[in-house]
Parts: structure tokens; sequence; C-alpha cells
């Protein structure tokens, strides 16, 4: 990586800290500020609507705002050591772990091993992410994209189990969206109104892109997007059969109370698997 490239990307998240506001209108890129709100108010949107005309539990609603909101820095974590890697890397860091609580346990992890599992992906993604992204990430590369945004969601929809598979599109949703939404307000700061109307900057189009200009990169992104893609989806089959499964024997423990009687072994594993199969 060249010198004056590198000089160049730290001077742009500097001016994001300190000349918000001031140099609004000149500057290449929206600050950190920027971003926090656009990505706030998007998910602040997503969790009331989740909230009110899609019936999602208050505290799930909640959850996916705040995640939409802190998602809104993800992209700006190729701006070179500073601030907004130190920060980005921490929360995320912090949150990944408490998100895989419910996978610790369907690991079966006693308490002990949870707390080591997360210290030590506390640990990798603080250290061992931070400096990969120092060292081999370009501005405006591949995190500033689309399947990056795809690879955010796939990675949320991993860590975050839940009982209810709605919940898990709705979480890894809000990643999706807190993301994108820093990409779309990228591509907006890219046009300015000029003098003889909207005038495009060099910028333009290297935010909510598909791909860049570089193979490699490109390859390595679609391919993790293939890898977590079939991950994601044989995880999402186990877990919704799991969930279904679970669903039927509370289901035909409440209406058939009498088969949990010792005299009913024979017929008891019928009654179980009779309305599991009938949902296949
Ligand atoms: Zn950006």
């Amino acid at each position: 990586m060249a010198t004056a490239d590198y000089g160049s990307r730290v001077c742009a998240v500097r001016n994001g800290f300190r000349a918000e506001g001031a140099l609004a209108g000149n500057r290449a890129v929206p600050g950190f500020r920027a971003h926090i709100i656009g990505s706030s108010i998007m998910g602040g949107g997503y969790g009331a609507a989740a909230w009110y005309l899609g019936g999602m539990p208050p505290m799930t609603a909640a959850l996916g705002a705040g995640l939409c909101a802190a998602s809104g820095m993800l992209p700006d974590l190729d701006s070179g050591e500073g601030v907004p890697l130190k920060e980005t890397v921490g929360v995320a860091a912090a949150i990944i772990p408490m998100l895989m609580i419910q996978r610790f346990q369907q690991w079966g992890l006693p308490l002990e091993g949870m707390i080591l599992a997360a210290a030590a992906i506390y640990a990798t993604v603080r250290f061992g992410l931070a400096w990969l992204l120092e060292n081999y990430s370009k501005h405006r590369g591949m995190l500033h994209s689309v399947p990056a945004a795809a690879i955010a969601g796939q990675i949320t929809f991993l860590a975050f189990v839940s009982t209810e598979p709605l919940h898990r599109y709705f979480i890894a949703g809000a990643v999706v969206l807190g993301f994108l939404s820093h990409l779309v307000l990228d591509e907006i700061w890219a046009v300015r109104q000029g003098l003889f109307g909207p005038k495009v900057k060099k910028s333009f189009g290297t935010a909510l892109k598909f791909a860049g200009p570089d193979v490699w990169p490109n390859l390595v992104a679609y391919g993790i997007v293939v890898a977590l893609g079939a991950i994601a989806a044989g995880d999402a089959h186990s877990t919704e059969r799991m969930a279904n499964y679970r669903q039927h024997m509370e289901h035909s423990a409440r209406v058939y109370p009498q088969t949990y009687q010792p005299q009913y072994q024979p017929p008891q594993q019928q009654q179980y698997q009779q309305p599991y199969q009938f949902r296949r």
C-alpha cells in the first residue's frame, strides 16, 4: 500500500471526526456522526415497524434497532487505524459473544465454557480482525460493497440462534439494513448540487457496488458469501426443524398429557412422531 494512499485515508478519518458540519459541503465522505445518525434513524424505523406492524416483541425490536444503528459504522472499518476502527471493532467484539449465548447453550457449553468462548471471540475480533483490517483492507475496497453487507448479515444470522426463526431473520436483516444505510449515505455524499445541476464526485459508485476493480478482493468476498450462505442455509434448516419438533413436543405434552403415564409407553413414541411427520 502506498504511503500517500495511507495518509489520505487517515486524513479522511480525521476530517470525519473534527470537521463535522463546517466542511460538510466539501468533504468527500460523510463523517462518523452522519453515519451513526443515518443508521439510527433507519434502525428506529425498522424496529418500530416490526413492533407496531409485525407484532415483534419489544425487546427483539429494540435489539434490531440498536444493531442496525451500530452496523452503520461497519463499512468504515476499512478507514485505517484510528478511532472508528478501534471503536467499531471493540463494539463488535463485545456484542458478538452476547448474540451467541443461545448458540453456546446449543453446543452444550457449561457457564465456564461460555465465558471462555466469549473471551476467545472477544480477543479474536478485537485483535485478530483489527490486525487484518489494518493491514489488508483498502479504503472503499470490498468492505464498501453489497456482498460485504450480505456477509455481515450472514455472520449475525449464524451467531444469533433464536427459538423463533423469524426473530433470527429480523436481527440479521437489521445488520444488513444498517450496513446498506452507510453505503447509501456515502453515495449521497458523492453527489453535490453544483452551479449547473447535480455534480458527481470521483468517489461516486465506490460505496454501493457489487464488485470492485480488483479481481482478488472480489473473489474472496463472493467466496465468503457463498460459503457462509451454504453454512447458514444448513443451519437454518436444522434449527428450524428442531424448533418445529420442540413445538410439537410441547403441543402434544399439553394436548395428550395422559401419554406421559407409564402404562402408555409404546404409544408414546407414535404420539410424538405423528404430528411431526405430517408437517414434513
Ligand atoms: Zn464509508
